[in-house]
């Protein structure tokens, strides 16, 4: 980026306290780690630490100019800018500094899906064209800020992922990034401890086409059951992709292995046949929300779908491994509801030996949070042999399960640790594990466990 002193101010309607206004700043870091020569340091208050003590640690890695809430006075190295409130500041600053850009924007949001989808938008929009998305998950209030500084004059294009948990959080964000394009991949119940119900949830995230223009379309999951009510109710383009007939994205004929999933695609220009190296149904709406923006961004639909055939998973999301014959599916990113619901149809396809079901507490629920564990336990005992459960909330999942098939093995367990011990007892070559819980929960602890024993029992074989 490169933005002088002085329009940073006016952007975030700023106080400089010294330094000079026609400096060049070529970068924003929120991390005084990763500050380089010539950055905006931002210095965020949270709740353990206050980053305005690191303000010395910016300058004296090159900082060119620092924002502060703390401040009234100042003099040093650089330029000081006074501010109410540094994070909002930043997203001011970004919020200027992307409407110098007249590229496509496409957002990504959703309950679960959208790290996911917006890698498989990149990749397929890559095929012809030069890309910025976003780094990793960095969808937050800060992390979209972040991601629009990295826009520069060759891309050609920018896929920003849009998280968020609280009321007013997307209005933000939609501010900052100004998407032209959004695409929503489902209204699930992440955060519904937060936002009360899933209608909350869904009128939270269609902020996401606060900035639309005219010309501006909305990509929607037609198999979603909240989204697919907004048929015929929305103003503005949309196009929907899914399964169901009237999708203007359709897949038909789709196949589900244990490691890709193909269809059909079936869409105004014809019909064509793609296959995707990660396997659930997910996979398929996912894709077929990154074909549909291609189309839409005028890239063409056969070298888009070409593409995908070189997506691979990102690390810890249904990541398959093997271990000691045994196969592992690494889901240990993190979890809600509909994202577990979603890998035990990915469990549910590995047909050869047992399928085992390992999983955690998922986190954030609120009141929501037995009835979700209940439920996914109900899901459990369709897909899996054995569940195993980790955590306190996650003993409603055993309980669920329970309900429906009262002599499902199980065990439950308190830490990762118990849980370990419980799958070295019972896993046998031929068994499929899949791990996933949240975040907090560490499950790739679990993981781990199971991958280094198959290479110490390999390494004395
Ligand atoms: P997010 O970025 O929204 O947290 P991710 O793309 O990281 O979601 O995916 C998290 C997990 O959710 C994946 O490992 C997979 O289990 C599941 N998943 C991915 N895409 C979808 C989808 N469209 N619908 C449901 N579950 C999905």
């Amino acid at each position: 980026m490169e933005m002088t002193v002085g329009e940073i101010a006016r952007a975030c309607g700023g106080n400089i306290l010294c330094g000079d206004p026609e400096r060049t700043v070529t970068s924003v870091s929120a991390d005084s780690r990763t500050v380089s020569p010539g950055a905006l340091f931002v210095p965020i208050r949270g709740e353990k630490t206050d980053a305005h003590t690191r303000i010395p640690d910016a300058f004296a890695a090159g900082a060119a100019a620092v924002l502060t809430q703390e401040h009234t006075r100042a003099d040093g190295p650089g330029a000081w800018i006074a501010v109410p409130d540094t994070l909002r500041a930043a997203q001011k600053i970004a919020a200027a500094y992307r409407r110098g850009f007249a590229i496509p924007v496409v957002g990504v949001t959703g309950s679960v899906g959208k790290t996911t989808t917006k890698e498989m938008i990149a990749l397929a929009l890559s095929a012809e064209r030069n890309v910025m998305k976003t780094e990793g998950n960095s969808n937050s209030q800060i992390g979209v800020p972040l991601t629009v500084f990295r826009l520069s004059p060759e891309h050609e294009a920018a896929v920003i992922e849009m998280g968020m948990s609280e009321f007013g959080e997307m209005a933000r964000l939609a501010e900052v990034a100004a998407p032209d394009y959004a695409v929503m991949t489902n209204i699930g119940v992440s955060h519904i401890g937060q936002l009360g119900s899933q209608e909350n949830i869904l009128q939270e995230k269609l902020h996401i086409t606060d900035q639309f223009h005219s010309g501006s379309v909305l990509f929607l999951n037609g198999d979603d059951p909240l989204l697919s009510g907004l048929r015929g109710k929305t103003g503005g383009t949309v196009v929907w992709f899914g399964t169901q007939p009237w999708c203007d994205f359709r897949a038909e004929d789709v196949r589900t292995g244990t490691r890709e999933v193909s269809f059909r695609l079936a869409y105004s220009g014809g019909e064509r046949a793609v296959s995707v190296p990660a396997p659930g149904m997910h996979m398929v709406l996912n894709a077929l929300a990154a074909l549909a923006v291609a189309r839409q961004l005028g890239v063409s639909v056969e070298k888009a779908a070409d593409a995908l055939k070189n997506y691979r998973p990102l690390a810890m999301r249904q990541q398959i491994r093997r271990a000691g014959g045994v196969t592992v599916i690494d889901d240990s990113y993190n979890a809600s509801p509909d994202a577990v619901k979603s890998s035990l149809s990915v469990l549910e396809s590995f047909r050869e030996g047992r399928r085992v079901a390992v999983l955690a507490d998922m986190l954030e629920l609120g009141g929501y949070s037995a009835r979700a564990h209940f439920d996914v336990g109900i899901r459990a005992a369709a897909a899996a042999d054995i569940l195993v459960t980790v955590g306190a909330e996650a003993e409603q999942i055993a309980q669920g399960a329970r309900s429906v098939r009262p002599d499902m093995r199980m065990c439950v367990c308190r830490e990762n640790e118990e849980a370990v011990s419980f799958l070295q007892g019972v896993l046998a070559p031929g068994d499929t594990v899949l791990v996933k819980g949240s975040r907090g929960m560490h499950t790739d602890q679990i993981v781990a466990a199971l991958l280094s024993r198959a290479e110490s029992e390999g390494r004395a074989r």
